[in-house]
């Protein structure tokens, strides 16, 4: 627009004006145009630069490639149209926006819509500017995410497995000598304080150890039949559960394929879910392992206490429990289940449950099966 004037301003350029050159000018200025017409080119391009038109319009440019690239390259690219009766010749189409024949109704039609696409491309030339902006600032932010990520897991990592580690060993002292005083002041208040004490820090740890080995996961083939007997063997060590090993039901289907998985994390998965069933049944509980489709599906089911439908959901959540009471008549500290999702997730699965309150719960998961 020239001079700000929101009519569309045009530049007419033309050496040795045709015959239709009137009816054109005449066309664009009745249809709203603001033409001005240039018949020498020597001061052309400070004019140009000064008035800054939506288009110029050059007529017959025989010989004014030269011109054509000057205009491109000193001035803020405005369209640039040829009228020309003689499509023959070096017109120079390439640096040209379009070129079209001196029929003024079509002209109009032509650079009315010119001029809105170029409008439009700006726009979007301008969108995609601050688009790629963000992009980057995106990018940047995401490198930046990603390196604190990788070392708030390495930091929470070295934490659990020290925790661990530095643990056990005086709390074993710890329990071993609170046993022994115990058994000394038989029916001692303090000393059972002490004993309770240390065996609720004995979960603690144990769950700390149990986060620990979900955190380093090794996907590779794993036999299921393995994995559940590791769950087994380890529940056995737990003072808890030394009588429990003959009301855990393995029922494994025949020719089970190995899955993809960790064998260590999967086990502590099994013996976390293994530990619940045993603590909220008094019945035998069942571990199965069938086959289903690319995958094969582990269900650890028990014929207990239950979990009412509104808590399915919450009893996955870190120290949450559906009865806090329970605490003291169960035992364990609600991040058993938190631990298996965990773990699962690593897997890429999910654990799903099924459960009546007063019937019993079932919790299974599928782990992609391998065909060695
Ligand atoms: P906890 O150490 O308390 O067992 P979990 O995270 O393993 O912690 O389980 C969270 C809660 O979910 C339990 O306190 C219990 O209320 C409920 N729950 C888990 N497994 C069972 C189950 N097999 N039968 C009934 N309730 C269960």
């Amino acid at each position: 627009m020239l001079n700000g004037n929101s009519k569309t301003a045009i530049t007419l350029l033309t050496i040795e004006p045709p015959s239709w050159t009137d009816e054109l000018l005449n066309y664009l200025k009745d249809h709203g145009y603001l033409v001005t017409m240039m018949t020498a080119m020597d001061d052309e391009l400070k004019f140009l630069k000064e008035q800054s038109p939506d288009a110029i319009i050059i007529v017959n440019p025989a010989g004014s490639q030269h011109f054509f690239q000057r205009i491109r390259a000193q001035t803020s690219h405005p369209l640039l149209v040829l009228i020309t009766d003689n499509f023959t010749g070096d017109l120079p189409y390439e640096t040209a926006d379009a070129v079209l024949p001196p029929r003024p109704h079509y002209v109009d039609c032509q650079l009315q819509m010119l001029l809105h696409l170029r409008a439009a491309n700006e726009d979007l030339q301008k969108q995609n500017l601050t688009l790629n902006d963000e992009v980057k600032k995106l990018k940047e932010e995401l490198i930046q995410r990603k390196r604190t990520n990788n070392e708030v897991e390495l930091l929470k990592n070295a934490i659990v497995h020290n925790i661990s580690h530095e643990l056990k060993t005086p709390l074993l002292q710890v329990k071993a000598a609170v046993s022994l005083i115990a058994e000394d002041l038989k029916d001692n208040q303090l000393s059972q304080l002490a004993v309770n004490a240390t065996a609720r820090l004995e979960i603690l740890v144990k769950n700390v150890t149990l986060l620990g080995s979900s955190l380093d996961i090794n996907l590779g083939p794993v036999i299921t039949r393995d994995a559940i007997e590791y769950a087994r063997r380890n529940l056995g060590r737990v003072w808890e559960h030394r009588e429990d090993g003959t009301r855990i039901k393995v029922h494994l289907e025949d020719h089970l394929p190995p899955v993809l998985a960790d064998k260590q994390a999967i086990s502590t998965a099994l013996q976390l879910l293994m530990d619940n069933a045993l603590k909220f049944s008094k019945k035998d509980i069942e571990v199965r392992a069938v086959v289903n489709g690319d995958h094969v599906k582990i269900s650890v089911r028990d014929f207990g206490i239950g979990i009412a439908k509104d808590q399915l959901d919450a009893i996955f959540e870190m120290f949450y429990q559906v009865d806090s009471s329970s605490t003291r008549r169960y035992g364990g500290m609600g991040v058993g289940l938190a631990i298996v999702r965990i773990i699962l997730e690593r897997h890429n699965t999910e654990i799903n449950v099924e459960s009546r309150v007063d019937e019993g719960s079932t919790f299974s998961f599928m782990l992609k099966r391998i065909d060695i």
